[in-house]
């Protein structure tokens, strides 16, 4: 059932249930019968010596009475007053003869509908809602219920060998396994092991898998759970489910809990105080007191992961919780290697695929982005019918990978055409004599996913800085796009959106981020809210240092596209033969390339911003400059 439905149903119970009970309420004296009578009226007969009988009526506090003249009168009974009508029938002057009787109506249909009914109803409803809570599948919810952790089954399948390319979180956790498999050897020494491991790094890096492999090693239980399970839930219900699960991996240790996605229960505390909120923090103690509480020595190891360690509660990191924090980073080409030869392992590669290059082209590709580059390589061959994943298979599968699948609908007219040749010839031409700038492995003209064309440049190696000049040669090379349009049609077109976003983040960065304004020197503008360049920041300075900041970034977006005017002006027949050259083979790889640009001679652009062509600002000097301005 789709939720809102359910919550329909729900809606419909909960005012069924109501009304029955107020129904009920209004229905109850009007039972058939004698006509009731208000109970002080009843008193009044009994005190006057007018009542000889007085019936109780089992179960209730309906009372009926015959009076002396024959009449019957019934009344209830309210409650507080049982006693004292009991003790006036005792001190009647005249005797009454008291009894009781079963409810009248044999069957106490009025009554079951009354009461019990209601409390069905109430019943069935808050099993409904205990349902909803546990993620809506009443499957899901019934194994909730009857042991709230699961322990994993394919615990076993999975062993280090299955994680490439993370050789450091693996020797870390290796120790770990050696633990659970032997603990005594370990006690020997007097050595404690960790209590706690944090995996944390980027998605897809095979933080889980890792986890999954230390269990499997050391053939432990595995109990998981994942941080918006905790959450999801109502009130009380995360606190007691992480008892749960501490208590469980107790009793069957050596055992590991492995909380994913611990950011979910345990960000920092502090801000809003929604019910959520307070359900979390309930949550999160809970798991702090368990921590605490548990010792090594029972066997229990606790592993968590986390794509957000720098949002997590300050006391999940202190001593004696997370003693071991391992980063699990985005693999480089040496691992990347590795995982392309895990994922190969069960698949039918041709020959002629090549792992070396795989490797090389996919920089900043996870572990996870490698397995479904290498499942989308296996899905293409089967459409074709091939007998092995070959190399060509791969390479549009990267294709596919990186800018989308190809949209063979799109029919562009012959005007359009020559403008996508063009913009991606001056992205290739500029890209290629400049100094800094990776090699181009590629440029096509065919669109693919939202990109009508595209420019592959691929570093020769992993990088882990990124110099001025590379950055400002970047600038250069996204901005080929737009001048080339500009210089042979005059008339530039919509296709540089995403160039020009780029350029002006990275523009922005260097002058607010890298400290690589001469004018403004090194200092961060500007409170980020985290970590890449393009979060969103707070603006903590002056506005007179935000227009410096502006006129600033204005400069190296003008300079970066008088380069890319220059060269493209310098090189125009190149331009043309490289436009014409795409229109005819729409895709043009890297020895292709290197025939059209063999000779072009490297463009060394004459930047001023240039800290390395300027004496640098003295600071006092810098500082008077700003504050005059
Ligand atoms: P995370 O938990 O870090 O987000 P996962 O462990 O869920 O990432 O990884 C998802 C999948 O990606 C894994 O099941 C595996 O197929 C693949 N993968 C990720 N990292 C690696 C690795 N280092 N070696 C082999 N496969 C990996
Ligand atoms: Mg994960
Ligand atoms: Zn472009």
């Amino acid at each position: 059932m789709s939720s809102p439905t359910r919550i329909r149903a729900l809606l419909v119970l909960l005012a069924l249930a109501t009304a029955l009970l107020v129904v009920t309420t209004f229905d109850g004296s009007s039972a058939e019968g004698p006509p009731s009578s208000d109970f002080s009226e009843l008193a009044t007969l009994v005190e006057n010596g007018e009542v000889d009988r007085v019936t109780f009526t089992q179960g209730s506090s309906v009372v009926t009475a015959e009076t002396v003249d024959g009449e019957t009168v019934q009344s209830v009974v309210p409650p507080g007053f049982t006693d004292e009508f009991a003790q006036q029938l005792l001190d009647s002057t005249r005797p009454i003869t008291v009894d009781t009787a079963t409810p009248a109506s044999g069957f106490p249909w009025a009554t079951i509908l009354g009461t019990v009914l209601p409390l069905l109803l109430m019943v069935v409803l808050v099993w409904a809602i205990l349902t909803r809570m546990g993620g809506g599948s009443g499957k899901r919810a019934k194994k909730q219920f009857t042991s709230r952790t699961r322990t994993d089954s394919d615990t076993s399948s999975v062993t280090f060998d299955d994680v490439a390319g993370a050789s450091e979180a693996i020797v870390e956790l290796n120790e770990i396994k050696q633990f659970l498999a032997d603990p005594s050897r370990f006690h020997k020494y007097g050595a404690k092991i960790p209590k706690g491991v944090l995996l944390y790094g980027p998605p897809g890096t095979g933080k889980t898998l890792i986890a999954r492999a230390v269990a499997g090693e050391a053939g432990a239980p595995f109990y998981t759970l994942s941080g918006s399970d905790f959450v999801e839930t109502y009130a009380g219900v995360g606190a007691s489910r992480v008892r749960a699960l501490f208590e469980e991996a107790r009793k069957n240790a050596p055992a590991i809990i492995f909380v994913d996605e611990i950011d979910a229960v345990g960000r920092h505390r502090g801000g809003g105080g929604g019910a959520g909120d307070q359900e979390r923090e309930a949550t999160l103690n809970q798991l702090l007191v368990e921590m605490d509480g548990f010792d090594v020595d029972s066997g229990v190891i606790f592993i968590a992961a986390t794509n957000r360690p720098d949002i997590l509660d300050k006391a999940l990191l202190r001593p004696g919780r997370f003693d071991r924090q391992i980063a699990i980073e985005t693999p480089d080409l040496a691992g990347r290697r590795e995982i392309v030869a895990v994922h190969a392992k069960n698949k039918p590669l041709s020959e002629d695929v090549d792992i070396e290059s795989i490797a090389r082209q996919t920089p900043g590709f996870s572990g996870a982005d490698i397995a479904n580059l290498l499942n989308e390589a296996a899905l293409l061959s089967a459409r074709r019918e091939k007998p092995f994943i070959t190399q060509a298979e791969v390479e549009d599968a990267l294709d596919r990978v990186v800018a989308g699948a190809e949209r063979s609908s799109t029919t562009l007219s012959e005007k359009e055409k020559h403008v996508i040749a063009y913009h991606e010839a001056g992205h290739a031409l500029v890209g290629h004599v400049l100094p800094n700038t990776d090699p181009i492995h590629k440029v096509t003209i065919i669109p693919r996913g939202r990109a009508l064309g595209w420019t592959l440049a691929l570093p020769e190696r992993d990088k882990v800085l990124r110099s001025q000049s590379e950055l400002s040669d970047e600038m250069a090379m996204l901005l080929g796009g737009r001048v080339a349009e500009e210089l042979i049609f005059g008339d530039p077109t919509t296709g540089a959106v995403n160039d020009i976003e780029r350029v002006t983040a990275i523009a922005r960065a260097m002058v607010t981020t890298f400290g690589m304004s001469s004018t403004l020197g090194p200092q961060k503008f500007g409170v980020g809210v985290g970590e890449s360049y393009a979060a969103q920041t707070s603006q903590n300075y002056s506005d007179i240092i935000a227009g410096k900041i502006d006129s600033e970034v204005q400069t190296m977006i003008d300079g970066a596209a008088t380069e890319a005017r220059e060269i493209l002006t310098l090189h125009r027949p190149v331009l043309d033969t490289l436009a014409e050259r795409l229109i005819e083979d729409e895709t043009l790889n890297k020895d292709e390339l290197a025939e059209i640009f063999a000779g072009l001679p490297v463009f060394q652009p004459d930047r001023d911003s240039d800290p390395r062509n300027q004496d640098p600002l003295p600071l006092d000097l810098r500082n008077e400059e700003l504050s005059n301005s």
